[in-house]
Parts: C-alpha cells; structure tokens; sequence
C-alpha cells in the first residue's frame, strides 16, 4: 500500500499524512524533511543553499539526525529547502532514500511536492492537499505563535507565497497535482473531515 500526497506548505499534508498512517498501521515519511535537513546541515556549516556543489554534497552525505532538529521547522530552514530542493543533483540524491522507504512493509505513507508524479508515479492513491493561500499563512502563524516565537501574519503570508512560486516554478519535478490525483481541498475543513475524505478515497480506489 502506497498513499502519495502533494502539496504546498501549510495545506494540511503532514497532518493528514500522519492521521492516515496511524488509522491504517502503515509508515509515515515526510519527505520535506529531508530537503530542511539538507538545508539545515549547509546554513549550520555557514554555507550557500543556492551553491549547487554544497547543496549536492549535502544532500549525498545527509545527517539522518538532523531530521529530529528542534529548529528543523523554522520559517527560514523552509525557505532555504525550496532553496536547494530546486537543485537537480540535490533532487537525485535525496530519490533513492525515498524510493527505498516506500519499500518497506507494510506500507507507506508519503508526504510532499512531486511524490505522485516523479517519485512514486506507480502509487495506487494519490492526493493533492490545498488550500488558499490566506488560510495555510493563518494556519502557519498561528503555529508559530502557540510555540512561543514571534511572528507577523503579512511576513509568513509572504514567505508562503514565495515559496509556493519557488516549488511550482522550478524546472525540475516543480509541485503540481498529478493527472490521477485526487484534490482535497483544506481551506473550510477540520482535520476529521480532511481524514475522512482521504479514507473514503482510498477505499474506493484499494
Ligand atoms: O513540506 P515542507 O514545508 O517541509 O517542505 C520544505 C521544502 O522542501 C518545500 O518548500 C519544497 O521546496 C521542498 N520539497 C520538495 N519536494 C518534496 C518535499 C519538499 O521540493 N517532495
């Protein structure tokens, strides 16, 4: 069982992708991660995301524990990832790792920007999870807030939009919804209903 599902940042993918693989026992991969990661691991070591050397060997030597980094999720590292994640050789090094995941029994869950159409095209369910632009902002600098930082509305309005124009317009695996993917879309929808939607979905097409 292969579930694949794209998206922009603050639509509400993680939180359905995690719901999805705890209701059905299977493994959550979040793929975004591994481009934080790789962003993270050059911004730590003073480097340039946008050097395509760097970046590459980054993303071939990545420290798997940096995915546990407290500051894995701040505005900047998801800024930086977009950053290198439309780097080619970046791209390439980080497929293997996720092609291996989705491998593994029983099944997976996979969350990202082009898993349904590059990574995993053979996934038998594929969603693509949106919602407007104003909403995914709210949603971000709400979360930013409950945990304490600082944040302006109009700023992380601006870095989602940025980012959103950065992943959909790059030149290699740019984020779109595949030809077969079924479109949730988030915007007046509680998380239960978002569930709900995904689970009738899959019934219909497992
Ligand atoms: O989903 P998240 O906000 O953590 O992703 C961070 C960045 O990683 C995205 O803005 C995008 O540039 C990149 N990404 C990608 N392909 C994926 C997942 C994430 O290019 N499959």
């Amino acid at each position: 069982m292969i579930i694949a599902i794209d998206g922009p940042a603050g639509a509400g993918k993680g939180t359905l992708a995690r719901a999805l693989a705890d209701r059905l026992g299977l493994r959550h991969l979040d793929t975004g991660g591994l481009y934080r990661a790789t962003a993270l691991q050059i911004l730590r070591a003073g480097g340039d995301p946008a050097d395509p050397e760097v970046a590459e060997r980054a993303a071939r030597s990545l420290d798997e524990s940096l995915l546990d980094a407290p500051d894995l999720r701040r505005p900047e590292v998801g800024t930086a990832a977009s950053v290198v994640a439309a780097i080619p050789g970046v791209r390439q090094a980080l497929l293997d790792f996720q092609r291996d995941f989705a491998r593994t029994p029983p099944g997976v869950v996979v969350d990202g920007r082009d898993i349904g159409t590059v990574v995993l095209p053979e996934a038998p369910v594929k969603l693509y999870v949106t919602a407007s632009a104003a909403e995914r902002a709210r949603r971000r600098h709400e979360e930013l807030l409950a945990r304490g930082e600082t944040s302006i509305y109009e700023r992380v309005r601006a870095e989602i939009e940025a980012r959103d124009a950065r992943d959909a317009g790059r030149a290699v695996a740019p984020m779109r919804q595949a030809d077969d993917a079924v479109e949730i879309d988030t915007t007046d929808l509680a998380p239960e209903q978002v569930l709900a939607r995904a689970l009738a979905v899959i019934d219909a097409r497992t």
